[in-house]
């Protein structure tokens, strides 16, 4: 059949009149898609609307595909090619959508077999609306008269869709998202993924922090009984809690130290246990007695208005929980978790610790407000953490079946069983990767040296960078101790800590950047809260105003750094005066170790991160006191365009190929170059295989990953020649436009 454009806009245009007549948005909408598949002859027709509050892109019609899936199937906003569409408010033709990274098939809908793929966002002023899909088998079927034609048709829905809603409120019958098309909750949930892996298990909520416990109660044991049950449940409990401690300690002793042990020590405190026991002695039944003085911290705690304080309520509520389930003696020795995926409303990381520590299959998590640092620590503890909105998904039943693909960030309740032989299959293949093959050293295809090293967060990463073959740690992110502890160690503790890390590293330079906290990196404790951190109260300006805390962390380092490469690196650096007044603390640390005695690292080298348009501006004169640089391109970008890199809203216009940063990346290469000052690139950019040529070919050598980035990368190094990567770089940097550089990197990886 042949596609007749014009026709069709007439033809949706007498469609949206007719909608007022109608009450039912779902036969509506399927009405449109199958009138804009007739008319385009396609062989799919889809419609996704947005639902904001979830932030979900939810199928709400289609002619072609299953239709069963309709309410069910989910997409995040920029996943797949419908939601990159809809987040770049920009229509994606795709000739060959099986070759499009951005593809990303949904199970049972029927879409493989349909090659040429054309999203059209559905948008009003600043509204998104949703996305209008054609699917066709032919490869290349749509051109871009189609694009503009179902442009046209979005445009005119658009308005139509919003009159809808505003009919339904009228008429005091608002649509809700669940409601549209009246079908069953959804059993596929789309989310943002935060730590990747796949997780299947039971569902159990990490409750809120308000909520009450309860349990079954042992009814008419007399009380010599029940107090015998209750202090065989504590003993039980610290054996535990002891052994829980032990554990964790050898792997992540930086973050958990000592971190059950406010759970030990208030299970020794009378004011806690003593109550249970005067309780239960009152006649009380031991499960009641648990929950009645749990209850009771737990109200105390939460309405505390210190937020070390509040962080101790989950403490009273997982020793609760602990002690009941110890008194119906279906306690587990090895945690919690196992075979388990959590759902949490919000989390502390070091609740996220205590989590991990006991071993859960994955973690769910709602709350909007999550910090960079959750996610950082989750994929660093090697937990699959998926963020999804969606209240429907928090109000399953504890033990319902969920598996998590926390790679795309879908979630599946109660999945059938060729879903989950599926994930089965890939977590298998997944594991595969040898690391003996991975090579020591990486050279390109015409044998220049570039060298791969790892970002590592907290020590158990320095283990995933040594198996990865890092050539070293270009980035340690000294602040996690700090984050997860909930204090400022001491020069002592943190000494040991660095220690620990630089040691592993077998005398391969490791580079410990100073407390980078402000920004999304907020110490629960400073009670710091700010209108803009980012603009805020950040990284060096930080360490500068506080220089007892600096030089702690300084002499830490210097001792610990003894023996070893050790590179200091300075975060937020956005003058001359501020690496010159962090030298001269550094100086003074480095004279008072000598002066006591004290063994350390007296030829440490100092260096800056490039992260602030002013430390652009300053690169030649840094780069001449510095002895070496690093680009810290998550930030630069960040102050480049003025966009929050933590803000979903502004997502779609954080770009790190954005020609003004691609102009900037080649003036800091230049000027280190010129000052012969070692130059590396540490943010995300580095890992991004698309960049690759164009940061070889202004002339980065040293690039620094996440570990389990650097297989991939030192592979994709091999590939490259360098000289054919300057003549990208010089060909990118022509470009004036975003598009100009997105089509050409695209055109790239195809
Ligand atoms: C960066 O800004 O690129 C960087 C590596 O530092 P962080 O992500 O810790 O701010
Ligand atoms: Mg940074």
């Amino acid at each position: 059949m042949k596609k007749n454009n014009v026709e069709l806009i007439w033809s949706i245009g007498e469609l949206s009149g007719l909608f007022e007549k109608r009450t039912n948005m779902g036969g509506f909408l399927q009405d449109v898609v199958e009138r804009i598949a007739h008319h385009m002859a396609s062989d799919v027709c889809s419609v996704y609307l947005y639902d904001e509050e979830a932030d979900t892109l939810v199928l709400r019609a289609t002619y072609g595909l299953n239709r069963e899936l309709v309410g069910q199937v989910q997409l995040r906003l920029g996943e797949g090619i419908s939601g990159s569409a809809l987040k770049e408010l920009r229509p994606i033709r795709e000739a060959r959508a099986s070759r499009s990274p951005r593809f990303k098939p949904i199970p049972n809908l029927g879409e493989e077999r349909y090659e040429s793929f054309l999203a059209v966002p559905i948008k009003r002023g600043l509204n998104r609306i949703g996305v209008m899909v054609l699917q066709h088998q032919r490869p290349d079927f749509f051109d871009v008269q189609d694009a503009r034609a179902i442009q046209a048709i979005a445009s005119q829905l658009a308005a139509t869709l919003e009159n809808v809603e505003i009919l339904m409120e009228i008429h005091g019958s608002r649509a809700q998202p669940g409601e549209v098309t009246r079908e069953a909750e959804p059993r596929v949930f789309s989310g943002r993924p935060l730590s990747e892996g796949i997780a299947f298990g039971g569902s159990v909520s990490f409750g809120q922090r308000t909520e009450l416990i309860h349990a079954e109660h042992a009814a008419g044991s007399d009380v010599e009984h029940g107090l015998e049950r209750f202090r065989a449940a504590l003993r039980s409990a610290q054996e535990q809690l002891e052994t829980l401690q032990v554990e964790i300690e050898d792997d992540f002793a930086d973050v958990a130290s000592l971190i059950f042990n406010s759970h030990l020590l208030m299970l020794k405190d009378d004011e806690f246990s003593g109550a249970m026991t005067r309780e239960i002695e009152n006649g009380v039944s031991p499960e009641q007695a648990v929950i009645t003085v749990v209850n009771r911290y737990v109200t105390l705690f939460s309405q505390s208005k210190n937020s070390r304080v509040q962080e101790k309520t989950q403490d009273v509520k997982d020793l609760g929980h602990r002690l009941v389930r110890n008194l119906s003696g279906d306690a587990d020795v090895e945690g919690d978790y196992r075979d388990q995926v959590l759902l949490a409303t919000e989390l502390y990381p070091s609740e996220l610790v205590k989590i991990a520590a006991q071993q859960p299959e994955g973690l769910i998590l709602q709350d909007g407000g999550v910090t960079a640092h959750i996610a950082v620590l989750a994929r660093s503890m090697a937990l699959p953490v998926v963020l999804c909105r969606d209240d429907r998904l928090f109000s399953q039943p504890d033990g319902t079946r969920l598996l998590i693909d926390a790679f795309e960030g879908t979630i599946y309740v109660k999945p059938e069983a060729d879903v989950v032989e599926r994930y089965r299959e890939n977590l298998e293949a997944a594991k595969k990767t040898p690391a003996a093959d991975i090579p020591e050293i990486t050279v390109s295809l015409d044998k220049e040296r570039i060298q791969l090293l790892a970002n590592i967060n907290i020590f158990h990463d320095a283990r995933a960078a040594q198996a990865n073959k890092a050539e070293g740690i270009g980035l340690y992110r000294s602040e996690f101790p700090f984050i997860v502890q909930n204090t400022f160690p001491s020069e002592e503790e943190q000494y040991r800590i660095y220690r620990q890390v630089i040691t592993s590293m077998d005398g391969k330079p490791v580079t410990m950047r100073t407390l980078d906290v402000g920004g999304d990196k907020i110490l629960p404790h400073t009670e710091l809260r700010e209108t803009n951190p980012f603009l805020g109260f950040r990284g060096i300006r930080f360490c500068l105003a506080h220089p007892d805390i600096f030089r702690d962390q300084l002499r830490a380092l210097l001792r610990a750094g003894e023996g070893a490469d050790l590179r200091l690196m300075l975060p937020m650096i956005s003058s001359v005066d501020e690496f010159d007044s962090a030298l001269e603390i550094l100086n003074q640390c480095r004279s008072e170790l000598s002066h006591e005695g004290i063994a350390h690292n007296s030829q440490p080298q100092l260096g800056a991160m490039i992260e602030l348009p002013s430390a652009v501006e300053m690169v030649h004169a840094l780069s001449r006191k510095a002895a070496f640089l690093s680009i810290g391109s998550n930030d630069l970008v960040m102050y480049m365009l003025g966009v929050d890199r933590a803000n979903e809203r502004v997502g779609h216009m954080y770009i790190h190929y954005h020609p003004a940063v691609l102009r900037v990346l080649k003036r800091v290469a230049v000027a280190a170059g010129r000052a012969r000052c070692p130059l590396s690139i540490c943010g995300d950019a580095a890992a991004d295989e698309k960049m690759l040529p164009f940061l070889l070919g202004i002339g980065l050598r040293v690039l620094s990953v996440e570990p389990r980035q650097l297989p991939r990368l030192k592979q994709q190094v091999t590939q490259i020649s360098v000289r054919d990567a300057r003549s990208v770089a010089r060909k990118m940097l022509g470009f004036e436009r975003v598009e100009q550089v997105r089509n050409y990197l695209e055109a790239d990886a195809r």
